[in-house]
């Protein structure tokens, strides 16, 4: 799809300003419609004075300048935590306590005495 630069009217201060093909991609991208009825400098004092046009995301709609297009980075910065939603492995060890087999949900070190689910709990109460 290719787009060629439109004259338009602003309808704020009867400026003429150009569509420019590429503001009209990035229209198309995000699925806007409608060509601006107003001038870049209308858009941003109106945007300014906090008076809303259409979509009032805060996160700049028509900004085409600042930012926008760097959402994609994001995203990546999810690091290693692991998904709570998988299937989380268990490892058996013995509880220290009553020497019954305890699933643990850690790879058990031997270093820390590990403690079956019964075990755990009681203790955990008589902390309290
Ligand atoms: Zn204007
Ligand atoms: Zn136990």
């Amino acid at each position: 799809m290719s787009y060629a630069d439109k004259t338009l009217t602003c309808r704020d201060c009867g400026a003429q300003f150009v569509f420019t093909a590429g503001e009209q991609e990035f229209y198309a991208q995000k699925g806007f419609t409608n060509e601006p009825s107003r001038c870049p400098s209308c858009r941003q004092a109106r945007k300014a004075s906090g008076g809303g046009g259409y979509g009032n995301r805060s996160s700049g709609g028509y900004s085409e300048r600042s930012g926008g297009y760097s959402e994609r980075d994001s995203g990546y910065d999810r690091g290693g935590s692991a998904r709570s939603s998988g299937v989380r492995e268990m490892y058996t060890a013995i509880c220290a306590n009553c020497g019954r087999e305890a699933k643990v949900p850690f790879v058990p070190s031997g270093r820390k005495p590990v403690l079956c689910d019964d075990c755990f709990q009681s203790q955990r109460r008589n902390r309290m």
